[in-house]
């Protein structure tokens, strides 16, 4: 049984999603080895980007399943207890990040998600990096890729 009260857990759980994360740090590696160069949380773009690509007015976030409820992952399941509340945050959380792409890509900025999971498998996800900076139909795409 969980004993932390919600506001506790949210605390000790926020630190997951700090700015220089473990899994942040690993996808600005990656493109590194890529070539790709980039610049960090941009506070005048909405939702502040993890990674901006100005020369590709692209921007990139890195997103823990668990708080941005990646769609079908196992990351991202409900706790079982305070329910109300979580249902809650997720849903501030969900609009918080809708309103991002939507405005980001209003500004003419292409959004790429990348989610967390995805470094479990860290040569799919460079490849999927390739295919979305490094080849012409990629670059060449201004579809939000979430
Ligand atoms: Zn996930």
């Amino acid at each position: 049984m969980d004993k932390v009260s919600p506001e506790e857990r949210s605390r000790v759980m926020a630190r997951v999603k700090s700015r220089d994360t473990g899994p942040e740090k690993r996808v600005r590696s990656m493109m590194h080895r890529l070539g790709l160069r980039f610049r960090l949380h941009r506070r005048d773009l909405p939702g502040t980007p993890d990674l901006t690509l100005p020369g590709r007015q692209t921007v990139v976030f890195v997103h823990g399943c668990f708080w941005h409820r990646h769609a079908g992952c196992p990351q991202a399941s409900t706790p079982a207890v305070n329910v109300d509340y979580w249902t809650r945050k997720f849903a501030r959380n969900q609009a918080r990040d809708a309103e991002a792409v939507e405005r980001l890509t209003a500004l003419g900025w292409r959004v790429v998600i990348v989610w967390e999971c995805e470094l479990r498998r860290p040569q799919q996800l460079e490849e999927r990096l390739r295919r979305i900076f490094l080849t012409p139909d990629g670059a060449s795409d201004r579809r939000p890729m979430v």
